[in-house]
């Protein structure tokens, strides 16, 4: 990779004293993918004579991993640049940003001199980074934006954090074009990874001490390599030894067939939980957004998911406010949200991405004051829908994955995983991360059940 790399990844070298490290600190916005490229990113580092620090101060070097999907991530990221320039106090620190804003924002990054970037790296080119911070060092704009067509780091280990469960990006980008989304531009096209790859890396995991793998991509159920689908690569990962649980996220629901549905409800590993983008529950806006499917044939899907995975539980993301959705239409969505009484909903306002095809083509006019009547109606919806679920589960035994030993709230209390990805809190014990153990829920809030050992 890098012909000239041990000197110029070196800072401080003093004659008599070996080299030292330069000093890279990352910081994540977004999604779970942005979370697992910056395990990526830290391997490709540490292997090419960098050392991660934790800490602002300890760092020669920021790299920003961001995210383009939300507005909310976009001005987080501007404002923790200008942060990073104030607190610096003189002392050089070189500024990189990397993700989905990189590949999105590329002139605005570089041509909003207040920022003073010195290296963009978008998410096809995190193996370049150590050349582009030596370019970057030598005083030119380095960056790498190239969207490729086949980069899918199957050889790179991601530098993971210890836990019970380990992500791993099976494929990458998307080809579907959703009208609100940035994906397709700032990840490019879909392509997979081998099976055989991808099962050797569980193996590691599982010799690792993982308990748990969740299957990344960003339209993942189109996962496929050669002649296997997305079905086939689930069956062999729930075949490695050691792992007990096999998640992923996140899907579109036109890629369910009956394999992947019924793979599900036969595997035990393969947890009873599915998550179903629905984004909208009327044809009009559906189709405007371009989500390639109706409202009936959504609640068909349902239908289905339900009568061969009885009891799974079932989450999905929405959007409010779509460009020129009315009342009625809305009105679809809450329908369809009361209907199909989902465990969990992540909920947002629509909001303008720069390059996608509603930016350009539809005007952002639902006004302000509308989209926040419309997320109030549907969290309030939601939370008592998600209340009623989980209190459904009273007095039900199930069988649960330890992910602390203590919780946020409480040292004597420990916090687990059931098989429908509901949180369930208990009294501390002996067990450790990653056991399993059977629990009696005993209370439920919107958010979390409560256990007690059988
Ligand atoms: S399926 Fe749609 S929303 Fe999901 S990443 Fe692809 S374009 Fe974006």
């Amino acid at each position: 990779m890098s012909e000239h790399s041990e000197n110029s990844a070196t800072n401080g070298n003093t004659v008599g004293n070996p080299p030292r490290k330069m000093r890279v600190l990352l910081e994540t916005y977004g999604c779970q993918m942005n979370e697992y490229d910056t395990e990526l990113v830290k391997s490709i580092l540490e292997k090419d004579q960098f050392a991660i620090v934790k800490t602002e101060n300890e760092a020669d070097i920021i790299m920003l991993n961001t995210c383009a999907v939300r507005e909310n991530a976009h001005r987080k990221v501007y404002g923790r640049v200008h942060d990073i320039h104030h607190r610096r106090e003189g002392r050089p620190v070189m500024i990189g940003i990397l993700g989905c804003m990189a590949t999105n924002l590329r002139q605005e990054l570089f041509e909003n001199r207040g920022l003073k970037i010195d290296f963009i790296a978008g998410p096809d080119s995190y193996k370049r980074l150590p050349t582009l911070i030596r370019e970057a060092s030598a005083g030119e704009q380095a960056f790498d934006l190239t969207l490729s067509e086949f980069e899918t780091y199957s050889d790179v280990f991601p530098a993971r954090k210890e836990g019970v469960n380990a992500w791993i990006a099976v494929m990458r980008g998307c080809n579907n074009f959703c009208t609100f989304c940035v994906v397709p531009y700032t990840r490019g096209r879909e392509r997979s990874r081998s099976v055989e790859n991808i099962v050797g890396e569980v193996k590691v995991l599982a010799a690792d001490g993982f308990k748990q793998v969740t299957l990344l991509g960003q339209n993942v159920n189109s996962y496929r390599h050669e002649e296997h689908d997305f079905a086939h690569l689930l069956e062999e990962v729930a075949k490695v030894p050691g792992i007990e649980r096999v998640r992923f996220t996140s899907p579109h629901p036109k890629d369910f067939p009956d394999r992947v549905i019924d793979s599900i409800a036969a595997n035990k590993k393969l947890c009873n939980h599915m998550h179903v983008p629905a984004q909208s529950g009327n044809d009009r806006v559906l189709d405007m957004m371009n989500r390639t499917y109706t409202r009936k044939e959504y609640l068909d899907l349902i239908a289905k998911m339900r009568a061969k995975v009885p009891g799974v539980a079932l989450s999905t993301d929405i959007i409010v406010g779509f460009p020129t959705e009315t009342d009625a239409e809305f009105e679809d969505t809450f329908t369809l949200m009361k209907d199909v009484e989902f465990d969990s909903a992540f909920i947002f306002k629509y909001s303008e991405r720069k390059q996608t095809i509603a930016a350009k083509k539809f005007p952002d006019d639902v006004s302000e004051d509308k989209k926040t009547e419309r997320i109030v109606r549907l969290n309030d919806l939601q939370k008592s829908i998600s209340l009623k679920k989980n209190r459904a589960h009273l007095g039900e035994i199930h069988e649960v994955l330890v992910e602390a030993t203590q919780t946020a709230k409480s040292e004597t209390e420990i916090q687990a995983r059931n098989d429908g990805n509901k949180i369930v809190i208990l009294k501390a014990g002996p067990e450790q991360v990653g056991d399993i153990l059977k629990a009696r829920i005993v209370d439920a809030t919107n958010y979390v059940l409560k256990g007690e050992r059988v």
